[in-house]
């Protein structure tokens, strides 16, 4: 019994929720075990792209708002696509003017690399144990 670790949380899974999430309770000092299911970041696709203010405070509290402004997040750009013939538009996105709480209202970033900052965030806690290719089991309870 005695050599088993014991954590004030654990997460499943290391995705940009599970990353964020330990990272800042590492930053409060608790200690957190993360159970990754893959050895490697999820790499198949940009997945989700577009990034808002509020969400950059959230970075801003890891002290990763500078480096993502300047390294991964890219403001936005004029944007819109249609179905030929007619052009029906699926999809328009006017040029950033305003910006809000100091950052670009909506920006595009790359899921990937910023899921790999985060986990780079990470290393610097010795509070943060992360143990990738873990599956957690979930025991199903049927009533
Ligand atoms: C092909 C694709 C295209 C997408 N396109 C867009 C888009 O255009 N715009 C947009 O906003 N969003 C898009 N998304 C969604 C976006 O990627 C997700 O909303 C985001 O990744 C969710 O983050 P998350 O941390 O909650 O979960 P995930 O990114 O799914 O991370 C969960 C992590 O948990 C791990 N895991 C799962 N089960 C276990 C277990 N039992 N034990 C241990 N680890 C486990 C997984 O390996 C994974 O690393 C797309 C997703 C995919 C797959």
């Amino acid at each position: 019994m005695n050599n088993i670790a014991k954590f004030d949380v654990i997460i499943s899974g290391l995705g940009p929720v599970g990353a964020v999430t330990a990272n800042l309770l590492a930053q409060y000092g608790l200690t957190v075990a993360v159970f990754e299911r893959d050895f490697e970041i999820y790499n198949l696709g940009p997945r989700a792209i577009a990034i808002d203010a509020e969400a950059m405070i959230v970075f801003g509290m890891m002290g990763l708002d500078d480096w993502l402004d300047s390294h991964v997040v890219k403001p936005c750009i004029g944007v819109r696509t249609g179905v030929p013939p007619n052009g029906v538009t699926l999809l328009s996105v006017k040029p950033e003017r305003h910006s809000l709480y100091g950052h670009q209202r909506i920006a595009f970033f790359n899921q990937p690399c910023l899921e790999k900052t985060l986990r780079d965030n990470l290393e610097q806690y010795s509070n943060v144990k992360v143990y990738l290719g873990h599956e957690r089991i979930v025991e199903r309870i049927f009533e």
